[in-house]
């Protein structure tokens, strides 16, 4: 089962916020999420990751979250995924995403992935 909102919306998921429309899909949420958590400049470590797929400027983030479900913020919107559920094409850089751990705001500081965003196109709130 999936959810998939209107384009163009900002979608607030539990306590990360994502704005696709500013994502430029740099990879720095990637990063520096890794480094936060096992003190790595790494892409296979994160619990984000950058999402791909073969067309020319089209780019987005995945995000584990702790139910296990995926945010999948891609150019059209964003979309949760449940475990088990459909994934609309494309992949995540390195490592499976089913072999990263799942976010956990940083332990309740203040989310990397967000401090690091030269889009802003993270936040933090929300329900
Ligand atoms: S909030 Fe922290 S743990 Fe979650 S994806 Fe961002 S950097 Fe990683
Ligand atoms: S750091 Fe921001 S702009 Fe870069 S990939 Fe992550 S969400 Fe997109």
């Amino acid at each position: 089962m999936c959810h998939q909102p209107d384009i163009g919306t900002v979608v607030s998921v539990p306590q990360i916020h994502m704005d696709t429309s500013k994502c430029s899909g740099c990879g720095a949420c990637e990063v520096a999420c890794a480094f936060q958590r096992e003190g790595l400049f790494s892409t296979v470590r994160g619990s984000v990751m950058l999402h791909m797929e073969d067309r020319v400027d089209y780019f987005g983030i995945v995000l584990k979250r702790l139910d296990g479900s995926m945010l999948l913020g891609r150019p059209e919107g964003i979309e949760i995924v449940t475990p088990g559920g459909p994934a609309s094409g494309g992949a995540a850089t390195s490592k499976p995403v089913m072999l990263r751990e799942p976010c956990d705001l940083c332990g309740g500081g203040d989310p990397w992935c967000v401090a690091f965003c030269p889009r802003d196109a993270l936040s933090v709130g929300g329900d």
